[in-house]
């Protein structure tokens, strides 16, 4: 069990959370290797080596460091960038150019120059004026790129708004209208500065049913068909994005197998019917792979009790470490990890430090007796979305982060410093 309790203390992949909390300090990020790679082994035996020429590209934006993308590099897998910054953090980690794969509604002219020159395997093309900024790099500096086209299915996943991402009104993709779509694929298939590989879709994040993935499936073969018969061309490439959901608080848990058998029969049905050789099949999950691997650890400070309306036991983060409560009104499940063998016998909310109401990690949480100053707080699921949304509001310094394995913990991103926080700032002549 990578959670455990051991003397009434919560341990994380073998390391006590007390230790860890004393030797790296709080708020603390702590990352569970081990889980990780049970979810890499668990996307080998029911994707990788279940079907041929397939691919996972860990979305690096769920959780972002050079020590992760080691780990991906390590396991085989490819990645998926969205921004120069992770593009940077990605070969600055030695992660292989052909591995990566780009991302992103609005990629900068700069971005692509620098992907296109780095050489990475894959653009998905988002925009008609991403190809001409495509095309007019390449040419400039003779090279040739591997583009799918990102569409926007037109279905809605059910999930909260800002996660949607496959409906017809959103700014990612190509919506399905013929008459943008098919000029577009004519050009790609022309040009010689692109390799028009196939078609990519991503529905939206912590997607829990598989329907939406089939309807989009079926939009996109629809097309593919398309594709074959009106431009004469066989695309080599689907790809079906992120979203699948992970375990926060008390959702059922969906394998993986869930979401890609149902995905995959359909596809090779299609592809058997026409007889044809399959395409290559990428999936792009994210939060999926690290949102269980997280656990923050906060030390309580104030607790404060309104008489017969609700106790908040505030602690030392909360939204410039984790936004995703105050954004999205996500749940969480959390614990106080130094009394984790008492009692739950009242409920608090679980709160932050930061100057905002809605600066709140957990409503209604039970927790023991007396919950008080000096108790370690740790809040579960936290891996995915939290560090990489990280900001540095109220001028909180962005914490650590540790990463576990059977007992033993390094650091992998140092805790940031009162002197990183000003460390840009400069007073102007005019102010001296
Ligand atoms: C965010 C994103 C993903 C990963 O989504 P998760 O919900 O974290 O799995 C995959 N592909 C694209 C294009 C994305 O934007």
């Amino acid at each position: 069990m990578i959670k455990e309790i051991k003397d009434g203390v919560l341990c994380f992949d073998g390391c006590s959370t007390l230790e860890l909390a004393q030797k790296f300090g709080t708020p603390l990020y702590v990352m569970s290797e081990t889980s990780i790679l049970e979810k890499f082994d668990e996307l080998r035996k029911c994707f990788l080596d279940k079907y041929p020429n397939t691919r996972v590209a860990y979305a690096c934006k769920a959780f972002c460091s050079m020590a992760m993308i080691k780990l991906c590099e390590r396991e085989g897998m490819c990645i998926d960038v969205v921004s120069g910054g992770e593009l940077f953090t990605a070969i600055s980690a030695g992660f292989p150019a052909e591995r990566i794969e780009f991302n992103g509604n609005n990629k900068l002219y700069s971005e692509l120059e620098m992907a296109i020159d780095y050489g990475i395997g894959r653009i998905i093309i988002d925009s008609p004026l991403e190809l001409k900024m495509i095309e007019e790099i390449c040419e400039k500096k003779n090279k040739k790129v591997k583009v799918l086209y990102r569409i926007t299915p037109g279905i809605k996943a059910d999930s909260h708004d800002y996660i949607v991402t496959g409906k017809k009104d959103s700014k990612f993709g190509f919506p399905i209208d013929e008459d943008v779509l098919y000029p577009e694929f004519e050009r790609a298939i022309d040009s010689p500065y692109v390799e028009f590989m196939g078609l990519h879709f991503h529905i939206g994040s912590q997607i829990l049913d598989n329907d939406p993935y089939l309807q989009a499936v079926e939009v996109m073969l629809s097309h593919i068909k398309d594709i074959r018969e009106k431009l004469s061309y066989e695309v080599k490439e689907i790809n079906l994005g992120g979203g699948f959901g992970a375990v926060y608080t008390d959702e059922e848990k969906k394998p993986y197998s869930y979401f890609i058998d149902p995905i995959m029969a359909r596809i090779q049905n299609e592809y058997k019917e026409n007889n044809l050789p399959m395409p290559s099949i990428v999936i792009e999950p994210g939060r999926s792979i690290v949102a269980e691997a997280g656990m923050s650890l906060y030390t309580v400070g104030n607790v404060k009790e309104i008489r017969g309306v609700r106790k908040y036991a505030a602690v030392d983060g909360g939204m410039p470490d984790n936004i995703r409560p105050a954004l999205y009104q996500c749940a969480y499940d959390g614990m106080v990890a130094n009394k984790a063998d008492l009692p739950n016998k009242e409920k608090v909310t679980v709160c932050g430090k930061c100057c905002e109401s809605g600066d709140i990690l957990i409503r209604d949480c039970c927790v023991p007796e007396n919950i008080s100053r000096g108790d370690l707080f740790a809040v579960f699921s936290t891996g995915a979305y939290g560090y990489s949304m990280a900001s540095n509001y109220n001028s909180n310094p962005i914490p650590a982060v540790v990463l576990v394995k059977q007992g033993i913990s390094e650091i992998i991103v140092k805790r940031q410093s009162y002197d990183e926080i000003i460390e840009r700032n400069l007073i102007p002549q005019m102010l001296k």
